[in-house]
């Protein structure tokens, strides 16, 4: 499996993804992300919103819907495009992977974003993989429009 060292977002996507992480707060937001990896980089051409359907704990806790999966794969049906990641936030808690994160790395093909939301303002977002070697997350460059990003 390759897995790449770099996620690209367009400077909209990310700003996307913040205005999410944001209105979500103090709960998780969660989505995918698709595009491919060309090369060592994982080019994102869309972000798809999802509700948070986890039951409960949704203020750390985050489980796409199922049917927004289902629907998205079919889209992605015979195009060049795959589902390559997705992203979740951590409402008052770093850009990093928590415990939880990890025992739920089921897909070591994923790139996982995390986007840090302090007291209500989307700050920091970080793009990992899972080292199938370590079996830990490894961090990887997150750019946005060739800026090294954040928010
Ligand atoms: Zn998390």
């Amino acid at each position: 499996m390759i897995l790449g060292d770099e996620i690209r977002f367009s400077a909209g996507q990310i700003d996307q993804i913040g205005a999410e992480a944001e209105a979500a707060y103090p709960e998780e937001c969660c989505g995918l992300l698709v595009g491919a990896l060309n090369g060592h980089v994982y080019e994102v051409s869309r972000v798809v919103a999802s509700p948070n359907v986890v039951e409960t704990r949704a203020h750390d806790r985050f489980e796409v819907d199922p049917q927004v999966r289902i629907d998205l794969m079919r889209d992605l049906r015979h195009t060049d495009e795959s589902i390559i990641g997705h992203y979740h936030s951590h409402p008052d808690h770093g850009a990093h992977p928590s415990e939880t994160d990890l025992a739920q790395a089921h897909e070591p093909e994923l790139v996982w974003v995390i986007i840090s939301v302090l007291a209500g303002q989307a700050r920091e977002s970080a793009g990992h993989v899972l080292d199938p070697e370590t079996g830990r997350f490894r961090q990887i460059g997150l750019r946005v429009d060739g800026a090294v990003s954040g928010f």
